[in-house]
């Protein structure tokens, strides 16, 4: 009897007690009372990212017919973030890193005066970079990640030099990880997949900087797709160790999603035209519980409101 109790515990609670896969959240459709500016750009995020061609430009918020403005900070930086087509992120953020960014200038510099003191030469390479080189970076092969953290000013790629001459490798860059470390900064080296001798960073991995600022998600937020597709393929060639730090990313950015107000598959086409020159819109009717998404200048749709919740492990 009491065997069968252990069976019955060990081979049906997961069922009963529903485990989440928390890699894979879903937009569960349910009625949404109230919503604010926040809601409506996340959701606006969600569905439009950087594959659409043209700058998205101002965005519309209607809620209950009604235009509303945004007014906190933390909003007016999401909708700057949409509004261009390569937003600059480091100047968007920079007043709220500004504390991490200046830190990680202080470890640059010691960086810099441990490595004299070994007698070698360096320089630091151009550490700052906008999305679009980003993007460039990535198209040809040369960078992996979609969002460095070289975009928020919190990396940097050193470059040693022996008699003039730039080494494209040497064991010197050993040396130089260990003495980042030391100084409490992330080597490039150490990464899994993809090592990278000259470069240093503030952050272990991006799901270590939005555990610290989760509203940074909302950045990582853009280029979901593409992480989850990039774990999805490692995993099912058995590979999943050489994506350990995209996973972690998912898993953080799923976590702050969780409870957030989305906007449900199966779209529907709008009933009425709407001029093609338009602004981006985001309207909500929380009465008929849906939200109409529309990108600046193509064909906005109709979705149902909803929450996030994780998926169901099977
Ligand atoms: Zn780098």
């Amino acid at each position: 009897m009491r065997l069968a109790f252990i069976l019955f515990y060990l081979f049906l609670s997961p069922y009963l007690f529903g485990q989440v896969d928390s890699l894979r959240i879903i937009c569960q459709k349910q009625l949404i009372p109230f919503v604010d500016g926040q809601d409506l750009l996340w959701m606006y995020r969600q569905r439009d990212t950087l594959k659409s061609v043209s700058p998205t430009g101002p965005i519309e918020l209607v809620v209950n017919e009604k235009l509303i403005g945004l007014t906190d900070s933390l909003s007016l930086r999401y909708s700057a973030s949409l509004s261009g087509e390569y937003p600059a992120l480091d100047s968007i953020w920079y007043s709220v890193l500004a504390g991490e960014i200046h830190a990680f200038e202080m470890q640059k510099d010691s960086l810099h005066k441990r490595v004299d003191q070994l007698g070698w030469k360096m320089r630091y390479l151009q550490s700052a970079r906008d999305l679009k080189r980003q993007q460039q970076l990535n198209r040809s092969g040369r960078s992996q990640v979609l969002l460095s953290f070289h975009n928020f000013g919190l990396a940097a790629d050193v470059g040693l030099y022996s008699r003039r001459k730039y080494l494209k490798r040497s064991t010197r860059y050993s040396r130089l990880g260990q003495e980042a470390k030391s100084l409490g900064m992330f080597w490039g080296g150490d990464f899994v997949g993809f090592p990278d001798p000259g470069h240093v960073q503030r952050f272990a991995n991006s799901a270590a900087f939005i555990e610290k600022y989760p509203f940074i998600s909302f950045e990582f937020e853009r280029y979901r797709d593409a992480y989850q597709r990039a774990y999805w393929k490692k995993q099912s060639v058995g590979r999943e160790d050489l994506v350990k730090d995209t996973e972690a990313l998912l898993i953080s950015m799923n976590r702050q999603r969780i409870g957030g107000v989305c906007a449900c598959q199966y779209a529907t086409l709008p009933t009425v035209q709407i001029p093609i020159n338009s602004n981006a819109k985001v309207e909500v009717n929380t009465q008929q519980n849906w939200v109409y998404i529309q990108p600046k200048g193509s064909n906005g749709y109709y979705y149902s409101l909803g929450r996030w919740e994780y998926e169901a492990k099977n």
